[in-house]
Order: structure tokens, then sequence, then C-alpha cells
């Protein structure tokens, strides 16, 4: 165990900073007592001074593998300007500069060494002429396929424990739900890994969707009395990202298109732009972002649906770094639901990312406090309503469900979890048909408790249950529905229900237009 005053004036000394934030200290506290760590921490937490300033104390070398090449030169330069000996390897490097850099490292003079995960064939050759303290495994959601950024470079990381069993290793990542964190481990070999979970509550973005018709008009609108503000707007294809990056400039505003199909120097030269704020607005697919550093995002809009939550919290997340309020707004519209999922049918694994995308798409609908939605999605269970949310500033009616939930819920918890949502609602309107019998579900207690309401009206009250945190989808296990820890103050304490009432808003076919 190292000392407080020895971590805080190598805090100051290196890094600059008078005191740790929330989870830091007990991250690196852990570090030093040799665990393995999960640690999931928001986009500008401040991940990496768990395993930067640990690799500074430790006697030997810190490996971080991380998977954006592009960055790595930055990070060892910024590393390097604070008076730490750092480095990086990969396949780009001449062979001289190469044997350069595993001279240092035999010399012990580098703490820290960045490899990307295509080139583990160096870390053997590293382990072999120096002695390895920590490994660090940066965007540790790259690694399993239920994330939402899989690489398959990163699957050859399961071997590092293996192999070194007595090195620990601490993973990092801004983005995992729970059962992604669940697969993190278990791909790594690291099971008993010591887990940090830091709030992802971003108080300050206030959150906002709208039915995606006339979109650019209501974009016109909405930067109306966002003069000067700068704001990134997240498009599905590089061709709306031009269309409407040629738009916004046709009406006066200063807009740039950005995407993977754009030279190398032309995205360094936009993203630049965008940072010093020579340019408002970038239209972006979601290639932008990664690694772009700029605190005073105003504002982030969904011209389409993301495909998953992940990706949209990463995506609004880069509004309001500076902690100032700061707004976002998604449009949500039936085309591209039935795009996204062509999208996720032709995936690889199509069932998990169907998943993702019905979440995505109860989230879009939702008759409740949005955060609290979305935070219960990543595992975080918030007590009361946001107020910076379109549903909190603007509730739909509600009334008293307490009896409807108390028995949907008891009714999941005599199906043992074990059925998905049509089942569930087949057993509470007591519907007669083969799967119950064959099942025996006629013989539970509360089998056609609630046939008095119908089909689709019970389906959307149980995605309300499901949105408030009583009920989540084990997405990994055939959808089934099982209760949280929430449902107990339901079943056993009384604690009231407000559901919303079912809106009957057919949302037809071709009736709401993607522009
Ligand atoms: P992440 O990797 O989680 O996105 P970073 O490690 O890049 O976040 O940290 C985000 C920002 O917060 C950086 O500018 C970093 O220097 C700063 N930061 C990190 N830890 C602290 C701290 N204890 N006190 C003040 N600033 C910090
Ligand atoms: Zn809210």
């Amino acid at each position: 165990m190292v000392e407080e005053k020895q971590l805080l004036s190598t805090l100051k000394d290196y890094f600059g900073y008078e005191s740790f934030r929330p989870l830091q200290r007990q991250i690196i506290d852990s570090v030093f007592e040799g665990k393995d760590n999960l640690v999931i921490m928001p986009t500008g937490g401040g991940k990496s001074i768990c395993f930067q300033l640990p690799a500074i104390l430790l006697p030997g070398i810190t490996l971080v593998i991380s998977p954006l090449i592009a960055l790595m030169k930055d990070q060892v330069d910024g590393l390097t300007a604070n008076g730490i000996p750092a480095a990086f390897l990969n396949s780009s490097q001449s062979e001289k500069a190469q044997q350069e850099i595993f001279s240092r490292i035999s010399r012990n003079e580098i703490k820290l060494l960045y490899v990307a995960p295509e080139s583990l064939q160096y870390i053997d050759v590293v382990f072999g002429s120096g002695n390895i303290s920590l490994i660090a495994i940066d965007e540790a959601h790259c690694i399993s396929s239920w994330g939402h950024d899989f690489r398959p470079a990163y699957t050859q990381l399961g071997y590092l424990k293996n192999r070194y069993p007595s090195t620990p290793i601490i993973a990092l990542t801004a983005t995992a739900d729970k059962a992604t964190r669940k697969d993190i481990c278990h791909q790594l070999n690291i099971p008993k890994a010591q887990k940090h979970i830091a709030s992802f509550d971003r108080k300050n973005l206030s959150l906002e969707v709208r039915p995606g018709n006339k979109k650019i008009e209501q974009i016109e609108a909405f930067l109306q009395n966002r003069k000067n503000e700068s704001g990134i707007i997240y498009c599905l294809s590089r061709k709306n990202t031009e269309m409407l990056a040629s738009k916004l400039t046709s009406k006066g505003f200063a807009a740039e298109a950005y995407h993977a199909g754009l030279s190398h120097d032309d995205r360094i030269r936009i993203q630049e732009d965008f940072i010093n704020d020579k340019n408002q607005i970038i239209c972006a697919t979601i290639a932008f972002g990664m690694g772009i550093d700029k605190s005073n995002v105003r504002w982030v809009v969904h011209f389409n649906l993301p495909k998953n939550l992940e990706g949209y919290y990463q995506e609004i997340g880069r509004a309001g770094r500076d902690g100032l309020p700061s707004s976002t707004l998604l449009f949500h519209s039936y085309a591209d639901v039935v795009q996204l999922q062509k999208f996720a049918e032709g995936s690889g694994n199509a069932e998990v990312q169907l998943a993702k995308l019905e979440r995505m798409k109860q989230y879009s609908e939702a008759l409740s406090c949005r955060r609290k939605i979305l935070l219960s999605y990543f595992g975080e269970l918030i007590p009361k309503d946001c107020g910076n949310c379109d549903v909190c500033k603007n509730p739909p009616e509600f009334f008293d469900g307490t009896i409807l939930a108390q028995k949907a819920l008891s009714t999941i918890f005599r199906l043992k979890g074990q059925e998905s949502i049509s089942m569930v609602i087949d057993v509470l309107r007591g519907a007669q048909n083969a799967q119950v019998f064959e099942k025996g579900y006629q013989e539970i207690k509360t089998f056609g408790i609630a046939g008095d309401v119908s089909w689709r009206d019970w389906q959307q009250y149980l995605i309300q249950l499901i949105n408030l945190g009583y009920i989540e989808i084990a997405f990994h296990d055939q959808n089934k529905l099982q209760l949280t820890n929430l449902a107990k103050n339901v079943l056993f304490e009384k604690e009231q229900v407000k559901l919303a009432h079912v809106i009957q808003k057919e949302i037809k076919k071709g009736s709401v237009v993607s522009e």
C-alpha cells in the first residue's frame, strides 16, 4: 500500500492536481494491492490517472493496450511533457526506432508503454527484457461482441492473464452495460476483478426527443437561439452529413461535414477548426468524436436514431464537458428504425443488436423520465425524476398504476424470470394457447389476473415498468423479463407506481418522413 502523502504529491507533481476525483483513489489503492480491476467511468471522468499514477510509482513498466494508434503519439507526448517517461510501439515504426525503445525498456527508462492490440507480438519481447508491473487495457469494451464497438484484435488479450498470471490487469471503458461488463471480465480471464463503476449522470445535459418530421426546419429553429454555440449533428449516412452541412451553410450557418470518407488532411483541418471555434457546426457520422477534447460543445443533435443507447450516451456526452448547461435533441422516426433493423439483421450477432435497438426505441418513446431510463440501462438507479428532460418538463397524464404493476411484477416473479414480454402478457391475460399449456402456466396464481387490459396496452405498461427500473431485460438470455431490486418496493412495501395513459398513436409506415 502506498501512503496517502506520496499519492497526493505524485498527483500534484506530475499532473498538477490537488485532489482525486471520485473513485480514482479507491481504484489506485486496489491496483497497488495487486488486484485486477474493471473501471467503468464516463468519458472525461478521469480514467487515465488510474493507471498513469500507479505506473509512475510501480517498480517496472506499465503496458497500455489502446485501440487508437492515431492518438498514441499525443498521449505519449503529453506524458513526456509532464516528465513521465513513456513510449509507444506500433508496426508503422522503423526497426531502428523499435530497437531504441527496447533498449530503453531494458535500461528501465520507460514507465508507460502504449501498444495496439494488433501489435501484441511485441509484448513477449518486452516481458523478456523488462519487468511488467501492470497491464492497462483501455477501451476494454472493444473485447466484447456484446459491446457496441467490437474489435477482433482485442479478443487476443485473453491470453495475457493466462500467460502472466501474477501481473495485475486494469481494464477501463466509458461504455458497457451490465452484460458487457461481465463479458469483459470473462474474456480477459479476470473473473475476480474489482468493479469500480462511476456515476454516469450528467445533470447539465438536457434531454429531448422529437418526432422526426421536417427535421431541417426544426434544426433551423433550434439554432436560432444558439448563434455561435458549438454543436454536433450526428447522422447515419455520409450522404446526410453532406446534405445537411450544405443546407445549413446555404442558410448562413458555419457548418461542415465530417465522415470517414474524407481525406486524412481534411478531417484534421475540420476537427481543428471546430476545436478552435473557427467553425460552429459539425455534421458528422459516428466517426467523429473519439478522442476529441473540446469542453464547450453546447449541444448535440441526433438527426437519425442511434443504433443503441451506449452510442447515444457517448455521443451526447460530448456536449457540456465543462459542466455548463447544454442541450441534446434526438429525432425519432420509423424510417430510421426500419433501416437500423436491417443493419442489425445483417450483423454478426443480430439478436443482441436487435434487442439493443429495441431499448433505443423504447427510450425514444418513453413516457417517464428519460434520464432514469438511460441510467438504469447502465445499471444506475436514481431515486428521483431529473427535471431536465422533456418528459419531466412536460409530463403526460398519469394514473395510479400500482395494482397493474403489482400484477405484472408478481407474474414475472412466478415465471421465475424465465419468459420474455409476450409470454408474460399471455399469462397476465390468461391466453389459452399451446405454449401456455405446454409449460403449465395456466396453473400460476396470477394467470388471467388482468385479461381486461388489451395486449397492446400491456405491452406499453410493461415498457414503462422497464423504463421505471422495476424490470430488466436479459438481452443475452432470450430477452427474458426479470425483476430488479426496486420491484420489491412495489411487491412488498406498497410503493405507488404512476403509469402514463397509453396514447393510441399509430405510427404508420411512411407517415413519418426522414428528410
Ligand atoms: P477519460 O480517460 O476518463 O475520458 P481523462 O483521464 O482524459 O478522462 O481525464 C479527463 C480530464 O480530467 C483530463 O483533462 C484530466 O487531466 C482531468 N482530470 C483527471 N483527474 C483529475 C483530478 N483528480 N483533478 C482534476 N482534473 C483531473
Ligand atoms: Zn427527467
